[in-house]
């Protein structure tokens, strides 16, 4: 017996749900690539991302995953023996700087449990201690997308300034950009990168670097550039040089079409959502916490995401059965815990192109595997989440 047969609902914390305008851009015929719409498209793109990102800076457009986007940010700005700080907070900054290390960049991983952000004063003491100036960068992770964390960037780049320190500061925001406030100018954030699946609401396979002055200066004497990543070679006349090659036009013409619909809610405005949709799911998993096996990975509520929740599941429970009650029998795809969390945690995402019945779905989606399930959990987790939003959302 299920209740499935209707619209899938996407709850993993990207690729996230593709809106039917964005998929309706990309089924067209291909046309050229050396002049008109395509060239004008991408101007259009270079710029949007610049507003996205809030800087002045450049922007660059990559046929890639995130993956190939930090690879991008690596070898424009640093070489072979280059010492760089990795902020750890869950996986993902972890995994940034082992690609630098294979890149043969020296790196010291900072901090780090898989329950906490990372916390400012540590770095500005480690920097401190820094006297030679040998840390060339610094790694960080907005949004941790294992963990469910959100870091402060205002605060550790105050933490830098205080220590007086003058290493890169490299920012990824694939699981935040568009989902919250981000302010590469005003945070002094030298490198930003980014990928199209999240809160950019386009199909994988475009990544973005936004760079600024200090870190154009950087790429000069860089060496461990090469030409498919190069910023100097993707500012040439040409416009395949802008991709190093065959324009992903497809993709850019979703990428268009979703900019578009983020464009029209106001970036303020879909920070806002996530926080309200965000909130919602906080109000729902404090009251399955009450049943004693159900528990936030993520204990002080101010570093909770605006975009993915991580819920641990003890007491011997069994977390990959929630997600296959989930999709077997509701149609929700939930994401599971992963790295130390797998098989002991949920991912809930409301990343991206999600509205309230989407995350009130999922959530009430949930409250039911629990119960068919028999797992403890507190009663009223779905009221509490149209409550909070009942309340935050007014008439
Ligand atoms: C998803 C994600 C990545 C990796 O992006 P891919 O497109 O899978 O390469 C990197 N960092 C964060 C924070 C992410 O959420």
């Amino acid at each position: 017996m299920t209740v499935r047969t209707g619209r899938d609902v996407l709850g993993i914390p990207g690729p996230t749900t593709i809106p039917d305008e964005v998929l309706g851009a990309m089924h067209r015929p291909a046309i050229q690539i050396y002049t008109g719409e395509l060239v004008d498209i991408t101007t259009s793109l270079l710029d949007d991302l610049r507003h996205i990102f809030r800087t002045d800076g450049r922007t660059y457009i990559y046929p890639s995953n995130g993956h190939g986007a930090w690879e991008a940010a690596l070898t424009n700005v640093l070489s072979r023996g280059d010492r760089i700080l990795v902020l750890e907070s869950g996986r993902f900054a972890h995994n940034w700087g082992e690609m630098a290390r294979m890149l043969g960049v020296e790196i010291e991983t900072f901090g780090g449990t898989w329950r906490d952000a990372v916390d400012p004063a540590a770095v500005e003491a480690r920097l401190k201690a820094d006297t030679e100036g040998r840390i060339q960068a610094i790694l960080v992770v907005q949004i941790d997308t294992a963990s469910g964390v959100v870091n402060d960037i205002p605060a550790i780049r105050a933490a830098i300034d205080s220590a007086g320190h003058n290493a890169l500061f490299l920012v990824d925001t694939i699981a935040s950009l568009a989902c919250m406030p981000y302010e590469m100018d005003a945070w002094k954030v030298d490198v930003t990168v980014s990928a199209a699946q999240k809160g950019l609401m386009t199909p994988p396979g475009l990544g973005f670097v936004a760079a600024n002055k200090k870190a154009l200066a950087a790429h000069e004497t860089a060496d461990l550039r090469t030409l498919y990543w190069d910023w100097t070679a993707r500012e040439g006349e040409l416009h395949y040089q802008k991709y190093c090659g065959t324009p992903p036009e497809h993709l850019l013409f979703g990428l268009r079409a979703a900019l578009d619909i983020l464009l029209k809610e106001g970036l303020e405005g879909a920070w806002t959502r996530h926080r309200l949709l965000a909130g919602a799911t906080h109000s729902a998993v404090a009251r399955w916490a009450e049943g004693g096996v159900l528990e936030f990975n993520i204990t002080d509520p101010r570093a909770r995401s605006a975009s993915i929740t991580t819920v641990l599941v003890g007491g011997g429970h069994d977390a990959p059965a929630i997600q296959d009650y989930c999709l077997e029998k509701c149609n929700v795809t939930l994401g599971g815990g992963i790295g130390d969390l797998k098989g002991k945690a949920l991912r809930i995402a409301h990343m991206g192109y999600s509205n309230a019945p989407a995350v009130l779905g999922m959530l009430a989606s949930v409250d039911m595997a629990l119960k068919a399930l028999k797992i403890p959990h507190g009663a009223g987790a779905t009221q509490a989440a149209v409550d909070f939003l009942a309340e935050n959302v007014p008439a």
